[in-house]
């Protein structure tokens, strides 16, 4: 763990031109802490670009009232910087098509980020495992300079907490994220709206999915792991999008029995995304990272190739190792 907060605000003191981006398929934190960091910036006077390599989802383009992020294409490359911020993610693979892009930048790199790392990632890295979101450390960044907290900068910072942390539901919801929660409320956001937006306006179509996805439930390990598997077919059918399905796999969570549970996603192209998640000793992070994935140790996500059959095979039959022996 790297916690640089002093390097990071020189950088940002002594410099002018400032290029942000996020990891693939944006979360509330990714997209909350880059729109937050863009704002601050370009409060200090400073010139700044948002790039992501895909687009931000439906539900969090409230967050983006100004269209300040773009979407990253190829041909074009990335806009010359002198600091490029990569938030929420310190492995490479997870920049999609812009990870060489940003390798090749001449700029300082500089990774804001709270996902379990080893070694450093960035020229400078702000990682700091016990926060809640990378808002949260956006956060820290913005205190260390005495900025100012406008509700634009703060409405991004809250969305971002709000989302890593299970709307404060989950572990890492520490005192430390109340208290960043407390001082955004005091900047004068309405933490309903952003409730409201994230979690109050999913489509119809996306709770008849659930329905199907829910039914399809089965068990494993004496009801310690619970799995469900979502189709192409059962997406086209439905008319729902992949990043709609956000919040089923925690539902499968929630059930008594269950340490963990596990949502398979089937992806164009011959592609599987799965979805981990678990509670007290077990780690789907160590899981997933066996099969390229990562995350947290409560929260973690697998890109994985192969047939949707194929890799639900292969990982339940491994899926034994998560329940440590008592
Ligand atoms: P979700 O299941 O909500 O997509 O992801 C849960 C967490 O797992 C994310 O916050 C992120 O930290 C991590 N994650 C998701 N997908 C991937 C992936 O493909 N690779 C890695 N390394 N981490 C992922
Ligand atoms: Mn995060």
């Amino acid at each position: 763990m790297n916690c640089e907060l002093e390097k990071t605000r020189e950088v940002v003191l002594n410099h002018e031109s400032f290029l942000i981006t996020t990891h693939i398929n944006p979360d509330g934190d990714g997209v909350g802490s880059e729109l937050a960091l863009a704002r601050f910036l370009q409060d200090m006077g400073k010139r700044v670009a948002v790039v992501n390599s895909t687009p931000t989802p439906r539900k969090y383009s409230f967050l983006d009232s100004n269209g300040m992020i773009q979407l990253f294409e190829e041909p074009k490359g990335l806009p010359h910087a002198e600091v490029v911020f990569i938030l929420d993610i310190s492995r490479w693979e997870r920049l999609g098509n812009m990870a060489q892009f940003i390798r090749n930048h001449p700029g300082i790199r500089i990774c804001i980020d709270h996902h379990p790392v080893q070694g450093n990632f960035a020229d400078i890295n702000l990682i700091c495992e016990d926060a809640g979101a990378s808002g949260e450390l956006v956060l820290r960044l913005i205190n260390s300079m005495a900025g100012s907290l406008t509700p634009e900068i703060a409405e991004p910072l809250y969305a971002s907490i709000l989302t890593d942390t299970g709307a404060f539901r989950f572990p890492n919801t520490s005192a430390q994220t109340h208290a960043a929660a407390s001082q955004l409320l005091s900047a004068g956001i309405r933490s309903e709206l952003i409730y409201d937006q994230i979690y109050e306006r999913c489509s119809p179509a996306r709770v008849k999915l659930l329905g199907h996805a829910l039914a399809s439930l089965e068990y494993l390990h004496e009801g310690r792991l619970a799995w469900m598997a979502i189709t192409q077919s059962m997406l086209h059918e439905n008319g729902v999008e992949v990043e709609e399905i956000e919040g089923f796999v925690d539902i499968a969570r929630g059930i008594r029995s269950v340490e963990a549970s596990l949502l398979f996603i089937e992806l164009p192209g011959k592609k599987v995304k799965i979805s981990l998640r678990s509670r007290g000793n077990v780690d789907v992070n160590g899981f997933a990272s066996r099969f390229g994935g990562g995350g947290h140790r409560h929260a973690a996500g697998i890109l994985i190739e192969g047939s949707l059959t194929q890799i639900i095979d292969r990982l339940l039959q491994q899926s034994l190792v998560l329940f440590p022996q008592q």
